[in-house]
């Protein structure tokens, strides 16, 4: 089926061919026509399965529509500011930037272009607040900067006429249900609303029954790409030694890029100057970072121009690197759920991975108590050189944070409780 077939003018199936799009894929073939017939959208979508221009599309030709209306109006009749007609919520500043390249790509042979803004966190407000000027028609924006934009009168979303919530999941994930809260409320009753997400966890499926009327439900079977390809490893070492044996896993592996978690920012710093240091090409990746330092990490990887990212689990959320041969588990994860996140970032598009996770003594109860969440089974390795010389017993403990922002297994005491809020305090939360 070409796109000429599902009703989109001219200029926008010019606009796909352009970039080269062959036809459409599944979920464009089910969305397209629902949202052009004005109905409300329920889509179960995995990023790379096109489910951007899914949205995209539909959403132009309703814009060009809503231009010609306007147009038709005489000059006096016509708005003076722009009023935001389509708000796209998305989870994090990377695909906040990717969604508002999508629309720029797909817009360009519209004869008059929508103004788009793409707003979020961790830049400055104020090049934000100058863009908005003049109204905007297109918003894409992470929820904490578009709260802080409309607390700031940048922007009103009253007349909001089609909502998207792109990765819904992983807003959930990140902690921004309030916000999303906050924002249904200052949004008109009347609107449509596109909802996607890869999972439906009960509180994803709570807010789509809320938002949704009666809503086209698309449930694309996944391509059958392969399983995951995933090579898990425990390693047993000491907890002093792991930077020299993640030194000793690059060579021998050869691995050509390789995302390192820790479990905090400090760590990150730290664990990438030792890398450093040893000459290996090695940048931190945390959510202290400017947006400009984050996007020249990313596409230092993706360029191979460095060959290690050492990151937290919360900054990592946003990286999508194909042909990631390795994850590692320097500290190893609070939850099964952060393991499942880490893993997954390996073994994509038919790759082998390889998810190694490093094991010293005062973490082995953790790994675990993760193991049995998971269901999994690892057979435990030690590599010569690096044989442990701690004791592995099976003692329960938990994952505190030390002084120097590292985890130690011991029980938390009361000045460790203290000092623990002291340096919360003191330090930007991520
Ligand atoms: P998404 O699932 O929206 O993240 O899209 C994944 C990738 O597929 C993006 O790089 C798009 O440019 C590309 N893409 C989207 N639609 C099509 C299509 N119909 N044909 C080929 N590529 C597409």
């Amino acid at each position: 089926m070409p796109f000429a077939a599902l009703a989109l003018s001219d200029q926008l199936v010019r606009a796909t061919q352009d970039l080269h799009y062959q036809g459409p894929t599944p979920i464009q073939q089910a969305a397209i026509p629902a949202v052009l017939a004005g109905h409300d959208v329920l889509a179960c979508a995995q990023t790379g399965s096109g489910k951007t221009a899914a949205f995209v599309l539909p959403l132009l030709q309703k814009y060009q529509h809503y231009r010609t209306q306007i147009n038709a109006l005489d000059v006096d009749s016509r708005p003076k500011h722009k009023s935001v007609q389509t708000l796209i919520l998305v989870p994090t500043r990377e695909l906040a930037v990717q969604v508002a390249e999508t629309i720029r790509g797909l817009s360009k042979r519209l004869p008059e272009l929508p103004k788009l803004a793409c707003v979020y966190g961790g830049v400055s407000i104020n090049p934000q607040m100058m863009g908005l000027r003049g109204g905007a028609d297109i918003v894409v924006a992470t929820p904490g900067r578009l709260l802080d934009l409309i607390a700031q009168n940048a922007l009103r979303i009253n007349a909001v006429q089609q909502l998207v919530l792109d990765e819904a999941d992983r807003l959930f994930d990140l902690g921004f249900s309030d916000e999303l809260n906050r924002i249904l409320a200052l949004l008109p009753l009347e609107r449509q609303n596109l909802f996607f997400s890869a999972t439906f966890a009960p509180a994803v499926q709570e807010l789509a029954e809320k938002l949704l009327r009666k809503p086209t439900r698309i449930e694309i079977e996944a391509t059958p790409v392969a399983a995951p390809d995933i090579w898990q490893r425990a390693i047993e070492v000491d907890e002093a030694a792991r930077t020299m044996l993640l030194r000793h896993l690059l060579q021998e592996r050869g691995w050509q890029r390789v995302l390192v978690f820790v479990a905090t920012q400090y760590a990150a710093e730290h664990v990438a100057k030792k890398l450093k240091r040893a000459g290996i090409k090695a940048e931190a990746f945390h959510g202290s970072f400017e947006q400009g330092k984050r996007s020249q990490v990313i596409s230092d990887i993706k360029a191979s121009r460095i060959q290690v990212v050492v990151a937290t689990d919360l900054a990592a959320r946003g990286i999508d690197i194909a042909q990631l041969p390795a994850v590692v588990n320097y500290d190893l994860p609070r939850s099964s759920t952060d393991y499942t996140h880490r893993i997954g970032r390996t073994g994509r598009a038919g790759e082998r991975g390889e998810a190694v996770s490093l094991i010293s003594a005062d973490f082995a109860a953790h790994f675990k108590v993760l193991e049995k969440q998971l269901g999994l089974k690892l057979e435990r390795e030690r590599i010569a050189g690096f044989e442990p010389t701690e004791t592995f017993s099976s003692k329960a403990v938990s994952l505190v944070a030390d002084d120097h922002g590292g985890i130690k297994g011991k029980r938390k005491s009361k000045k460790d409780k203290l000092r623990e809020a002291a340096a919360l305090a003191a330090k930007p939360l991520e």
